[in-house]
């Protein structure tokens, strides 16, 4: 199987080029890929990788992989492939990073205190409103700052659920 890319002189990707068009699916021979990152990148990559404890390597994968196949879906132009595989890559990174943010907040919590809301506030981990009179949680740290809250639906339910 021939992977590599035509080029013309000038660097341009042939447009003559032939597409791997996934027709080698069963083709799962490794290769490594070498590539530079910006520091920031894989700083988030790792923090990533620990939270979900998997190896960088396999977490690479995975989105590279994810983005391969969305671009595959939009496009089998080699180039929009690439683009829409970048800008996977982009919101993947958002979301990935809006969610370990929204676990670290809550991260050092002792316990939670059921509490009723006197002043308005957001849940901390899905920002729903809470108004003055809703049912909330305060989170509890060993360490002084600001006190979060939760909703009734972020709270983890009790092991013994009430009848
Ligand atoms: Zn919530």
């Amino acid at each position: 199987m021939n992977h590599d890319v035509t080029q013309k002189p000038d660097g341009s990707t042939d447009p003559d080029a032939k597409p791997d068009d996934g027709s080698d699916k069963g083709d799962r021979k490794e290769r490594v890929l070498h590539t530079r990152v910006p520091a920031v990148l894989e700083a988030e990559l790792k923090t990533v990788a620990r939270a979900l404890r998997v190896p960088v390597s396999n977490l690479v994968r995975t989105i590279l992989e994810d983005a391969v196949a969305i671009a595959d879906r939009a496009s089998s132009q080699v180039e929009q492939r690439l683009e829409a595989a970048a800008r996977s890559v982009e919101t993947e990174r958002a979301r990935l990073r809006a969610r370990l943010e929204r676990n670290e907040v809550l991260q050092d919590v002792l316990a939670y205190q059921a509490v009723i809301v006197a002043a308005p506030n957001r849940c901390a981990r899905c920002e729903a409103p809470l108004e003055p009179g809703d049912d909330a949680a305060l989170a509890i740290r060993d360490r002084p700052g600001p006190s979060s809250f939760v909703c009734t639906a972020c709270v983890p339910k009790p092991k013994s659920a009430k009848p």
